[in-house]
């Protein structure tokens, strides 16, 4: 499989200020910002603004500056959101990718959720 991006996907109208996003943290290489379906009480997704489909193109094509601030970005989130687990009760990381991975929005990210116990990692197939 190549990884063709298409920019016309949802992140990349919000990178672009197309549509209107609640942002949370804005580095020189990432976003984050709420999902708009919330699934826990805590619910960030963090991209990187590069045009990178899923976390396996991201790690193949990104700069080393834009892994770092990816990284950190997805620490400094959890941090702001009181879920990390210096000082909290921790969260769940979920990056989703292609078909067999249910992702539904072909541009690199992984969603922080947290603020409460999480169920099961993986639900029946559906
Ligand atoms: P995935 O299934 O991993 O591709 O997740 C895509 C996520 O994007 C879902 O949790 C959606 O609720 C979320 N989402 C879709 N459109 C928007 C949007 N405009 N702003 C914020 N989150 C969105």
């Amino acid at each position: 499989m190549d990884y063709a991006y298409d920019d016309q996907n949802i992140f990349a109208k919000i990178l672009r200020g197309e549509i209107p996003n609640t942002t949370v943290l804005e580095t020189e290489h990432s976003l984050a910002f709420r999902d708009l379906y919330p699934q826990a009480s805590v619910h960030v997704l963090v991209i990187p603004k590069g045009p990178y489909i899923s976390y396996d193109h991201f790690a193949a094509a990104a700069s080393d500056a834009e892994i770092v601030d990816f990284t950190r970005a997805v620490g400094e989130v959890c941090r702001l959101e009181g879920v990390s687990l210096d000082a909290n009760d921790g969260f769940r990381l979920i990056s989703n990718a292609g078909e067999h991975g249910v992702q539904e929005v072909p541009h690199l990210h992984v969603h922080i959720l947290g603020g409460e116990r999480m169920g099961r990692m993986v639900q029946p197939k559906g």
